[in-house]
């Protein structure tokens, strides 16, 4: 049995020498320590030895199934860490070379305005209230009290959907929604999408506005002036010069247009203010009684005042923008500096 197991051991010797694969690998060891293996067939005749012969024989044994292990397992480490050398050989890597930046979008400047303007008028109390963009005449315009021969008409170039259905040219129409549905005090502001039949460098068909309303007992045009000049030193600086000037506006009564001191020349005269050293802003006003008597409010009761403003207006001064058209043309070269 000595010469048997010595002849196993050469045997196996000669093979792991010639295995280059992991796949031969693999055969010898089931081959050697398989169910069927040169060890396993060793055991089996260990059984007709006598109880001396199976001590020693058993120790020899089981020496030769240790030496094949260690062999088998050296080989093993041997192949995997070549197989790696050879595949991290395959792709070499430069590092040298530029990475490759991951970019991540921002919000687009109108996105960030409105949410600014937003939260400012959350800090006063106000809602955000929301309507739709398809409007019916009555909404966008007779409730306004703008009946359909009022030349107030001739201001705002709409787009008919089809018969009674426009497309809105302001977010007022959301005033009349929420004043229907519910009793004063109301405070909120309605931001949105607007449409008008208009193009060149200071309007685009659609563009967005936000709308604002307060209505309760006692509000006064000193109120309406205390929230806009707020509003305005928040969006523009602290020391920005707020006026109002007297306007018109079917929907209020009195009506203002608001100014803000020039931010660009800071009141001394330039292009952008045409020399006057201030640029309107947005309208404003008190609302009017016929506005109130369309939601059944009584303005014996209840006053109120409404405001309007253009979110790609404020945006352009805000940031010095020449043309309202670079908003919406996508290019990330304008986008990216915000
Ligand atoms: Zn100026």
């Amino acid at each position: 049995m000595l010469k048997i197991i010595e002849k196993h051991r050469q045997d196996f010797d000669s093979r792991i020498r010639s295995t280059s694969t992991p796949e031969h690998l693999k055969q010898l060891r089931i081959d050697f320590l398989g169910k069927k293996g040169c060890v396993q067939a060793l055991m089996k005749d260990l059984r007709q030895a006598t109880p001396e012969e199976k001590r020693q024989l058993g120790k020899l044994i089981n020496d030769f199934k240790q030496y094949v292990e260690n062999l088998l397992s050296e080989k093993e480490e041997g192949l995997g860490k070549s197989s790696k050398d050879q595949s991290s050989k395959g792709e070499s890597f430069d590092t040298t070379l530029p990475g490759k930046k991951e970019t991540t979008g921002t919000l687009h400047p109108i996105t960030q305005v409105m949410e600014e303007i937003k939260t400012i008028f959350l800090g006063l109390g106000f809602q955000v209230e929301e309507g739709p963009e398809i409007e019916t005449d009555y909404y966008n315009f007779e409730a306004l009290n703008i009946p359909k021969d009022h030349p107030a008409r001739d201001m705002q170039d709409t787009f008919y959907v089809d018969g009674d259905a426009v497309l809105r040219t302001h977010t007022s129409p959301v005033q009349i929604h929420v004043m229907e549905n519910r009793e004063p005090p109301l405070r909120i502001i309605a931001p949105g999408k607007v449409y008008r039949c208009d193009s060149d460098v200071s309007h685009t068909p659609m563009f967005h506005q936000i709308e604002g309303l307060m209505v309760d007992e006692n509000v006064s045009f000193s109120h309406l002036k205390g929230i806009m000049s707020i509003f305005l030193q928040e969006v523009f600086g602290k020391e920005t010069k707020v006026r109002f000037r007297p306007s018109f506006f079917p929907f209020t009564c009195p009506s203002a247009e608001v100014d803000i001191q020039c931010v660009i020349c800071r009141g001394k005269g330039c292009r952008v203010c045409s020399q006057t050293g201030w640029v309107e802003i947005l309208g404003a006003g008190m609302v009017d009684p016929a506005v109130f008597k369309c939601v059944d409010y009584d303005s014996e009761k209840w006053t109120g005042f409404a405001f309007g403003l253009g979110i790609e207006r404020i945006s352009m001064l805000k940031y010095g923008i020449n043309d309202i058209r670079l908003f919406f043309e996508n290019d990330l070269r304008f986008l990216k500096q915000f």
